[in-house]
């Protein structure tokens, strides 16, 4: 079954307009105003949690939260998207997998930070995003990382960037209920303007680095399917024991500790399945660490075809694109793309589309006439640029 989502929402707001609206419907001002953004990934997909390596990047949309502190335990949670009006919550009460709707991404991190032994106060908060909900550009981890911001100045808690990323995972595994690794929150966190983030997913190391399209001539273009099919929970579930058990039959902690010299190994050992997800795994960490050694050498002009192997890698070893992916990536490349991949966890979502910047009209409107001739919802394409990371604006 495929389900469409609901239209973007696109009411981003000044800050100072945020502030001006906790006012409205909070009856107090608010203690500050922070932002955290959505991000890309350039390449690297289900290497994070075999403790690879992944190259996203922030980009320029970002999740902005007004929050005041309260005396209490209440927590008053308000969104601009939606109609759920005020969700309210007790911090006294928080227990895993209690959080309904999209409170249960602040929540789990008021949870964490509990699990850490600090003193969270109650809160009133207006969310105000532009990332796009379900698009593969985490728009969860956008709410999650301005929130954890808020609370980690507000309380004086004074984590680090990485505690940060460590807690909101916590919340996301532990109180969400969501199996996630460290990538989406390491860009959003830890990403900074022109740069992409080089992860290692091992150790928590980051290498921040250049990426400049523009300075290449071109464009990066998203290509949000807006489709999300219904076997994406379980898609992932079956992915991640498929690697866990290819590393053990290959007598590896993890699969990040196969070279690519040892797959032919691997293919006399492993079944054939379990053979085409290590394969996908392994080759993704080796283009992961050649695209950075091409952005450095060459810029951004000299990794396309790096973004079209990973794509070939996830649609048939790893198996995780869909007639979608496929029909934007295929036609973003045969009108001038010069590299493109479906970028996320798969079965939906987004694409990217490295593109020369004089040829982007044309690569929009090929994808667009693609998608209605084949009798797809109409997709939504824009462009982005590597952002920076969590910040407070007021
Ligand atoms: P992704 O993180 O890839 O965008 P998810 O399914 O993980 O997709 O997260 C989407 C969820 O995040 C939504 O279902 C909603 O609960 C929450 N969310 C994102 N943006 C907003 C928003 N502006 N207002 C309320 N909830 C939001
Ligand atoms: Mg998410």
């Amino acid at each position: 079954m495929t389900r469409t989502r609901a239209a973007d929402h696109t009411g981003g707001q000044l800050h100072n307009g945020l502030a001006a609206r906790f006012e409205e419907a909070f009856g107090t001002v608010p203690d500050g105003v922070w932002q955290a953004p959505g991000r890309v990934n350039l390449i690297g997909e289900h290497t994070d949690y075999n403790e690879g390596f992944v190259l996203p990047f922030a980009i320029d949309k970002t999740a902005k939260v007004a929050i005041r502190l309260r005396d209490d335990s209440t927590v008053r949670l308000l969104s601009t998207y939606g109609e759920q009006g005020v969700v309210e919550a007790d911090l006294a009460e928080l227990t895993p997998g209690s959080g309904k709707g999209w409170s249960k991404y602040p929540l789990g991190v008021a949870w964490a930070l509990q699990q850490r032994n600090i003193t969270v106060p109650g809160f009133e908060l207006l969310l105000d995003s532009d990332v796009p909900l379900g698009a593969g550009l985490s728009s969860s981890h956008a709410i999650e990382c301005a929130v954890i911001s808020a609370l980690n100045e507000l309380t004086g808690a004074g984590l680090a960037a990485e505690d940060m990323v460590l807690a909101t995972q916590q919340g996301e595994n532990g109180f969400v209920g969501a199996p996630t690794g460290i990538m989406d929150q390491s860009a959003s966190l830890r990403g900074s303007k022109g740069k992409a983030v080089f992860l290692d997913c091992r150790d928590q190391s980051v290498q921040l680095v250049p990426f400049d399209a523009e300075a290449a001539g071109l464009v990066l273009l998203v290509i949000d399917t807006k489709v999300s099919h219904s076997h994406a929970d379980g898609g992932y579930a079956s992915r991640r024991a498929s690697c866990e058990l290819g590393a053990r039959l290959m007598g590896v902690p993890a699969l990040r500790d196969l070279a690519v010299e040892q797959l032919d190994d691997a293919a006399r050992v492993l079944d054939d399945v379990t053979f085409r997800r290590v394969r996908h795994v392994v080759t993704e960490n080796a283009r992961v660490l050649e695209t950075v050694e091409q952005l450095a050498a060459g810029g951004a002009g000299s990794i396309g075809g790096l973004l079209d192997a990973s794509h070939v890698s996830m649609r048939d070893d790893f198996e995780i694109s869909c007639p979608e992916l496929d029909l934007a990536v295929d036609t973003a490349r045969t009108n001038g793309a010069i590299g493109a991949r479906m970028t996320g966890g798969g079965f939906g979502g987004s694409a990217i589309a490295l593109t020369p910047a004089g040829l982007e009209q044309q690569v929009r409107d090929a994808v667009e006439r693609s998608f209605a001739e084949a009798g797809y919802t109409a997709p939504d394409i824009f462009t982005v640029t590597p952002a920076a990371g969590a910040s407070r604006l007021a």
